[in-house]
């Protein structure tokens, strides 16, 4: 669900299912398939009844969609007036059509290295200024994250030398912000274009898997650096640009002070965080089993993360998956939570959600299920939270 296949097969708002053993054996060409993304299921040559249930269900999936765009320029307000900011995710800058067509109040995350995949080469400067003005000038003024690039572990790069590498484990290796901290030219050519494009619109830059204050340091001084670069040029940028950094790491959670007192927001990625937490790589399918979040230590570092930042009167925000669950909108919500960033087609069911939801009620739930240690008496609080 999490791995970086099925994030782009849901930005392109393909309906997928992974981890099919033997599909290839087992379907010829030109079989009709129904590919039922929900249920994790691909039914191979379907008869008529099934055929029928399924354009049905279609037919009201698409109904339902309809219904729920009614609430698009709704603001996300609880029963009891808790405002919720719902921001999308995007990964290339044709999504932001999408961002707007949901009502999203602004992009949470964008994740820039996906201009940097499936090409020869690497973007040049302009390249990168011109995508990430599109988004900035494209969304009316909405805020807009630009997460430098996170390229390492299932995100290859062929032709980047510390990439190329054949790394043990690749995601504990030289990943995002470190492989940026390495490569300190392709990290400044991308400050410039993000930079640049902070004159037309209200862009962001989010620094991914950060780990220790020293990171957050030298990732501020390569922005300083290349500030000072278009400013020398007489180059126009927003000087008081705003840096945040993401929280995906255990260690950022339980070092949170260091992220608070440096940067101007954060934005937890629970895909990560989780991976992290668990020791379960997202992108392998053997232990995807073991992949909960809901497990307790993910939800006390969830709980930690947004009350030291709430605390601290530092926006903090969820980006990952977890953030456009519908499942996990109360539970987020009676943690604490204010801003969640998820796919836009996520974003008007979570809405819908915020809209019934009243946080007074939810909280004592919440309280419960952050103290319980059995997994079975959490699903059940959980499966009592949403009935509410
Ligand atoms: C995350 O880790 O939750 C996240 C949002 O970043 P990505 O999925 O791109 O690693
Ligand atoms: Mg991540």
């Amino acid at each position: 669900m999490t791995s970086h296949t099925a994030i782009v097969a849901r930005s392109l708002n393909v309906p997928a299912v992974v981890a099919t053993h033997n599909a290839r054996q087992l379907i010829r060409d030109s079989e009709m398939l129904i590919v039922d993304g929900q249920s994790g299921v691909v039914i191979i040559n379907p008869d008529r009844a099934v055929l029928a249930e399924y354009r049905l269900k279609q037919s009201e999936l698409d109904l339902e969609r309809q219904k729920l765009k009614r609430l698009r320029s709704k603001p996300a307000e609880t029963i009891d007036g808790v405002r919720v900011e719902l921001f999308a995710n995007i990964e290339l800058p044709d999504d932001v059509s999408q961002v707007l067509e949901n009502g999203a109040t602004g992009i949470g995350l964008f994740r820039s290295e996906f201009l940097f995949l499936n090409r020869e080469g690497l973007p040049t400067e302009d390249e990168q200024f011109e995508a990430y003005r599109a988004v900035a000038a494209g969304v009316n003024g909405l805020p807009v994250t630009i997460r430098t690039f996170d390229l390492g572990a299932d995100k290859h790069k062929e032709g980047l030398d510390g990439l190329s590498r054949v790394a043990p484990n690749p995601a504990l290796g030289l990943r995002a912000i470190r492989f940026c901290l390495a490569e300190p030219r392709l990290f400044l050519t991308q400050l410039r274009a993000i930079l640049r494009a902070s004159h037309y619109g209200r862009v962001r830059i989010l620094i991914p898997m950060l780990a220790s204050s020293s990171e957050i340091d030298q990732a501020l001084l390569l922005i300083e650096q290349a500030k000072e670069s278009l400013r020398e040029q007489n180059v126009p940028f927003n000087a008081r640009i705003e840096v945040g950094g993401m929280i995906e790491i255990p260690a950022a959670v339980l070092a949170m002070g260091t992220f608070c007192s440096k940067l101007d927001f954060l934005s937890i990625g629970t895909n990560d965080l989780i991976q992290y937490t668990l020791a379960v790589d997202r992108a392998d399918e053997a232990v995807s089993h073991l992949y909960d979040p809901l497990h307790p230590a993910v939800l006390r570092l969830l709980a930690l993360a947004i009350g030291t930042a709430n605390k601290a009167k530092v926006s903090i925000a969820v980006c990952g998956e977890m953030a456009g669950e519908v499942q996990m909108t109360r539970l987020l919500l009676g943690l604490g939570l204010r801003n969640y960033s998820m796919h836009p087609a996520h974003l008007l069911t979570v809405k819908q959600r915020v809209l019934t939801s009243e946080v007074a009620a939810i909280r004592p739930h919440v309280d419960r299920i952050r103290r319980a240690d059995d997994p079975l008496k959490i699903a059940a609080m959980l499966e009592k939270l949403n009935a509410l």
